[in-house]
Order: C-alpha cells, then structure tokens, then sequence
C-alpha cells in the first residue's frame, strides 16, 4: 500500500484565498485592515524566522501586520505595559506571544494578559474554556490545522479511534478535545504512556506531536490508518524531520502528511483565519 500524502501547503493555499477575500471585505466594511500584532521578546534565532513569516504572510492576505521587538532582557512589567497597549488599539485585532519567553518572565503571566476577544493564539484560559464547553472561541492555530486537513480528506472522526501522542497546551490537548468534540474515542498519550506501540496498532488515526523526530515508527501503524505529524525536528544534518517514520509511514499509512509542507503551512493559514475572525466578531461586537 502506498499512502496519500496530504499537501498542507495547497490546502494552506486554498484556505488562506478565501480569507484574503473575508480581508478584503472587512476593509471594505471598516475602512481598515484586521491587525495582527506579534510581540517577539529576545533575540532567539528560530522566533525571528518564525515571526517574520507571519508578518509576511499577514500582509500577503490583507491584513496589518507588525511585530513589536523587545529586549531579551526587558522587564515582566514592561511586557505587561506593552500588552495592556495592543489591548486598547482598537485598530488590533489579533496578538500573539511569540513562545518561548526568557527565562526572567512568566510565560502564563503574559498570556493571561492577553484580551481574550483578540487572542489569536487560542492560548489565554478563557480560550481554552471555551474549546472545553464546546462553545465558539479563538481556537488554537495547529490543532485547528489539523482538523481542517482531515476534513479535506473526507476523514470523519466520528466512532473512529483516535490517538494523541502528546498533552501540550498548545497542540495535543486541544486536539484531544477537538476530535473528541467530533465523536472520536479518543485516547491521549504521553512520556508515561506504557506500550505505545500497541496504542499505535489500534488507531484509525494517529495525531503526533512528541518532538521527537521520527519516533512514532511505520511498522506499527494500523494498515491504513490516517497519520498527522505534528512534530517538526531538525536533525544535525540539517534535515527536517516530523514526529514519524515517514518513509515507513508511507507502506501502511491510508494518508499521511509530510514534514515539511504538512502541518507548518496550515498552522499560519489557521492564524491568520483566527485574526480575521477575531476582526469579524470585534466589529459586530463580540
Ligand atoms: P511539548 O514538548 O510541549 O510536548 C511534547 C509531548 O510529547 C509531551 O506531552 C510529552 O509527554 C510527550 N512525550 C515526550 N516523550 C514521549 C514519549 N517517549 N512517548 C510518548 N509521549 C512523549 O511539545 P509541543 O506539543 O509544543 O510540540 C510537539 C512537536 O510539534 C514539536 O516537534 C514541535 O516543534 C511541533 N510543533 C509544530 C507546530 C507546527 O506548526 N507544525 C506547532 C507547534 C509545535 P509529557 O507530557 O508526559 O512530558
């Protein structure tokens, strides 16, 4: 069996046309573009790559896109103040943290700070609340990726068997709670979780996101199952590598996304949805 391989990036393509039209609308609607504003604190080498692309792709789509850059060694309260600005700016509309913070400042602290009505991010407790409830809310951007591939394949989740590898905040539990919202059985996976393998065996599909490159072997796939790797490693040759066995992926899998051009591309296709959608709601009034 040779398993389709799922291009995130036309699927990232397709979804980010229609909301550079939903853009264009609201510019026509409100005479501004929807804002997402990025707040990058330090210098690390991975975050500017990461937050210049969002820049980027903000203003490929339509929007106002702008990234405020802070010392690596600027104050809790600093952060805070710069926060607490971006959530008066009635003109922004979506900010987002760029993770990790030095070590000095309290990550929880930060995101908690953020106006949850402009939490792109999905990240803030209420945000999180809301996804538990089943109640609409700013959702997170990889999670929601990843249920907007499968249902571009026609994978309905609904009395399959679905398993997590990973419990993050920002990927696996949302998405635990995303398929369970979709009537998977899910089960969630994690450091302590004993005979993975057998785990693996048994799931129609398989989402990962250990950090862990190629952890999650081929040959313990079921035979067809639906394979999203989350996971994005970069090994000492330089190679990209995902969460699974992709080469062995590919002889049991039914479909299984790549690394790269899987996952990445529909994490920024789904925050730049999120800060159009943020917009949308903010001008209708919450
Ligand atoms: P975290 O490090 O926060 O979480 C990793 C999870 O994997 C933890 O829950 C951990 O379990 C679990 N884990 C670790 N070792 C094992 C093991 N041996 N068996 C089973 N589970 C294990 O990572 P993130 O969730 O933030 O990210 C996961 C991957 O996804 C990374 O490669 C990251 O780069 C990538 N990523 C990709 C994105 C994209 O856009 N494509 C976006 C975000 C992340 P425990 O809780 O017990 O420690």
């Amino acid at each position: 069996m040779s398993a389709t391989i799922i291009s995130g990036k036309d699927l990232a393509e397709s979804l980010r046309e229609r909301v550079r039209e939903r853009a264009a609308r609201f510019l026509e609607q409100h005479g501004r573009k929807p804002g997402l504003h990025v707040v990058l604190v330090g210098d690390d080498p991975a975050s500017q790559v990461y937050v210049r692309n969002k820049e980027r792709a903000a203003e490929r789509d339509g929007l106002e896109g702008k990234v405020h850059r802070l010392p690596a060694d600027t104050s809790m309260e600093a952060v805070l103040a710069k926060i607490d600005e971006l959530n008066r700016d009635d003109s922004i509309d979506g900010i987002l943290v760029q993770l990790p913070l030095p070590k000095h400042l309290d990550e929880q602290k930060v995101i908690d700070a953020i106006d949850p009505m402009k939490d792109v991010d999905g990240l803030t407790p209420l945000s999180a609340g809301f996804l538990v409830t089943g109640r609409e809310g700013l959702r997170p951007c990889t999670p929601s990726g990843c249920m907007h591939i499968l249902r571009s394949i026609g994978f309905d989740p609904a009395g399959r068997r679905a398993l997590v590898v990973g419990r993050s905040i920002l990927v696996g539990k949302p998405i635990a709670l995303m398929l369970l919202e979709a009537n998977a059985t899910v089960t969630v996976a994690h450091s302590r979780t004993k005979d993975l393998e057998a785990r693996v065996a048994e799931a129609d599909l398989v989402v990962a996101a250990v950090g862990r490159p190629e952890f999650i072997r081929g040959e313990w796939l079921k035979e067809g199952a639906v394979v999203i790797d989350v996971g994005i490693n970069r090994l000492e040759d330089g190679r990209l590598v995902g969460d699974v066995d992709f080469e062995g992926a590919k002889e049991r899998a039914g479909a299984v996304t790549p690394v790269p051009g899987g996952v990445g591309p529909m994490t920024i296709a789904c925050l730049i949805e999120n800060t159009v959608i943020a917009a949308e709601r903010r001008s209708a009034g919450g």
